[in-house]
């Protein structure tokens, strides 16, 4: 980490343009890409130093590169945090973050509402690694007081959750969950950390998966884990010894990404909201999602907790998957594909692909019925997407 003093004095648009920025000798514009897996040494001496961490210096791409130092002192000064670990997807950075710490016998509580795969982790992997997995809705602030009656090693949920755009309180939970002991790890992927701090509300880690709005455009997979000094100490061993690590060349196109985060974040709120209201004055749909409605369970809390409310709006098609299913297949302009925060327009229907795994019964909790669909509202012109979706739902109708 090479943050100097005056970057933290930045905005947040300038820390995305140019944080963490580190020319080499030939005073290049841009952040080079050094595409090396290894590093020399002048002498035997140094090259003994450096093993012993008496010098600080680059030793080997699996834990450490300085493009992908880069990405990550860009990331710690946006999000406000001491330190950040980068990896080649976001879920290698929710499975990082968690191995690192816990223990068999060692108790977690997550919220239900989670990414497929963080729930999987949550409720087949680290089980079978001897921890013990409770989960609930992290809506409800008793089930939160209840669970956390016990002593806990670590709390994992999802603000806003994906597709079903719940909303938790992050102030209350990270409260109970620090007087029960336990750390609170946040996957902050549908807010952004344009829209949403949690270390700034008292989580203690936050997690992304740097391939949705980060690149935000379709190109490479990638991930990050931020939290504090000690933290990262902590988990310094488990990262090191078990490659998780950001490629160099995935590390410089998500800097790149960085530098239009805040621009693009804005328009895609923007563009979603209109989206929202235009499916609310529709007759023909059941449930329109979106944090930023009045008519959403948690609207007031999201905007006390969040400064924009993400591209994420999500619809029901009146619980039929061949109302679901006919709307997919009329759009013309939006792809149907299973990624978010991408600058095109994507559909999809989560209870066949990203919750198919999930039974109906756990799906209907979730309000994922056959007739869900999640659209990931892009960039293009409002007035395209909206007459795309209009001459879709007709089909429907
Ligand atoms: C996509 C996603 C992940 C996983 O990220 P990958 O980069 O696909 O590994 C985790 N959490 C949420 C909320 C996601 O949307």
């Amino acid at each position: 980490m090479t943050i100097g003093e005056h970057e933290k004095t930045w905005r947040p648009q300038t820390r995305l343009v140019r944080g963490g920025l580190q020319r080499s000798a030939f005073e290049e514009t841009a952040e080079a890409i050094y595409t090396t897996s290894g590093f020399v040494y002048d002498t035997a001496e140094a090259s003994e130093a450096a093993f012993k961490n008496e010098t600080k210096r680059f030793i080997y791409s699996r834990y450490g590169n300085p493009t992908v130092e880069m990405f990550q002192d860009r990331l710690c000064l946006l999000e406000g945090a001491e330190a950040c670990r980068a990896t080649a997807s976001g879920m290698g950075a929710v499975f990082t973050s968690l191995a690192s710490i816990l223990n068999a016998g060692d108790r977690v509580v997550g919220s239900r509402a989670l990414f497929g795969s963080c729930q999987y982790i949550l409720t087949e992997i680290l089980p079978s690694f001897g921890v013990q997995t409770i989960i609930i809705d992290g809506t409800d602030k008793k089930q939160w007081e209840r669970a956390l009656s016990i002593p806990t090693k670590v709390v994992f949920l999802e603000t806003p959750s994906n597709p079903g755009l719940e909303v938790i309180d992050l102030p209350m939970v990270c409260n109970l969950a620090h007087n029960a002991g336990a750390l609170v790890v946040v996957d902050n992927v549908l807010a952004t950390p344009v829209l949403q701090r949690p270390l700034e509300l008292g989580a203690d880690v936050v997690v992304y998966s740097a391939t949705k709005h980060i690149d935000g455009q379709g190109r490479v997979m990638g991930g990050a884990i931020l939290s504090t000094n000690d933290f990262m100490e902590e988990m310094s061993p488990f990262y090191r010894h078990t490659g998780p690590s950001l490629s160099p060349f995935n590390a410089w196109v998500l800097l790149k990404g960085l530098e239009t985060l805040e621009l693009r974040v804005k328009r895609h709120c923007q563009n979603a909201a209109t989206i929202s209201e235009f499916l609310c004055s529709r007759s023909d749909i059941s449930r329109v999602l979106y944090p930023g409605l009045p008519s959403h369970p948690q609207n007031k809390l999201a905007i006390k907790q969040m400064s924009g409310f993400g591209s994420v709006v999500s619809l029901d098609l009146n619980g039929k998957k061949q109302n679901a299913f006919t709307f997919m297949n009329a759009l013309k302009l939006i792809d149907i594909s299973n990624n978010l925060g991408d600058s095109k327009s994507i559909v999809t229907h989560p209870a066949t692909t990203t919750h198919q795994r999930i039974s109906e019964a756990d799906r209907a909790v979730l309000g994922i019925t056959d007739g869900f669909v999640r659209i990931s509202v892009g960039l293009e012109d409002i007035d395209d997407l909206k007459e795309d979706i209009e001459q879709a739902l007709d089909e429907v109708s």
